[in-house]
């Protein structure tokens, strides 16, 4: 275990599986002590055991991130434990592709209260308390944030949407001294894809990665613990990671 984070705290949202997951681990073996939210309770159970086993403070809370009282709930019950707040990690997202004609427009709602309005919200009730440790704000996106494909179009618009919010918010709280940082990652291996229902959608993304030596949710926390283990003066912006074999 390194200390690079000791004294500090950080909140994870989407910590039950995949780069959530692995983000929180990472971080509290670095020191931290670790805020994991996220919906289903047994999985977080889980990583909150393989957190003690690490000998990480840690605390545990059901969230779902498209519910704004929740959001503001959540960061004061983290400040509440462990006294303030260093690292917000909005990762929580889902990724339900499909083409725009004859969509559920239900899974666009989802899409977008999670992927964007959830980030909001959290950032919102976060941003005070970042600004007082001069903390970090690190924003999961993805290589869908930077290019848009067919069947991946609010997707993308929501990954979009959360490039142009944090490039905003960088520039209003640089003067306070908190680091906004966008992570894109290309393809991972995790559970996001399983919940796609389109089977057009599924099948091509299938197709688009059969071979492909996908990136695992290691590599992406490995990113995380990068940028918010710099000085002070250093502010990572941006982080774009691919698969080698992704084009
Ligand atoms: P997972 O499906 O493993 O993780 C998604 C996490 O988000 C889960 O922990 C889930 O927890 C949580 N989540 C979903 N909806 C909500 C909600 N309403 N409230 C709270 N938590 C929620 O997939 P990944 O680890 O791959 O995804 C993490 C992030 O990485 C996402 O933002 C995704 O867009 C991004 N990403 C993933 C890529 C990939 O190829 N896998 C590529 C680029 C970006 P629970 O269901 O318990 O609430």
């Amino acid at each position: 275990m390194t200390n690079n984070l000791q004294g500090k705290v950080a909140l994870v949202t989407g910590a039950s599986s995949g780069i959530g997951e692995a983000t929180a681990i990472a971080l509290g073996k670095a020191g931290a002590s670790v805020v994991i939210a996220a919906r289903r309770a047994d999985r977080l159970a889980a990583v909150e055991a393989r957190l003690a086993e690490e000998g990480v403070k840690v605390l545990t809370l059901e969230l779902d991130v498209t519910d704004e009282a929740a959001c503001r709930a959540a960061v004061e019950r983290a400040v509440e434990a462990f006294g303030g707040l260093d690292v917000l990690v909005n990762n929580a997202g889902v990724m339900l592709l499909g083409g725009v004609l004859g969509a559920d427009t239900e899974e666009w709602r989802r899409m977008v209260s999670t992927n964007l309005l959830g980030v909001m919200y959290l950032t919102h009730a976060a941003l005070p308390h970042l600004i007082e440790r001069r903390g970090a704000l690190i924003q999961i996106s993805s290589t869908a944030g930077r290019g848009a494909r067919p069947g991946a179009a609010v997707y993308a618009a929501t990954k979009f949407g959360l490039n142009a919010f944090s490039e905003a918010l960088r520039q209003e709280v640089a003067a306070q001294g908190v680091r906004v940082v966008v992570v894109e990652p290309g393809v991972v291996e995790t559970e996001l894809r399983e919940h796609i229902t389109d089977e057009n959608a599924k099948n091509a993304l299938e197709d688009r990665i059969a071979g492909m030596r996908q990136l695992q949710a290691d590599d992406i926390a490995a990113a995380v613990l990068y940028a918010v283990t710099q000085p002070e003066h250093v502010s990572v912006n941006e982080i774009l990671v691919r698969p080698t074999d992704q084009l």
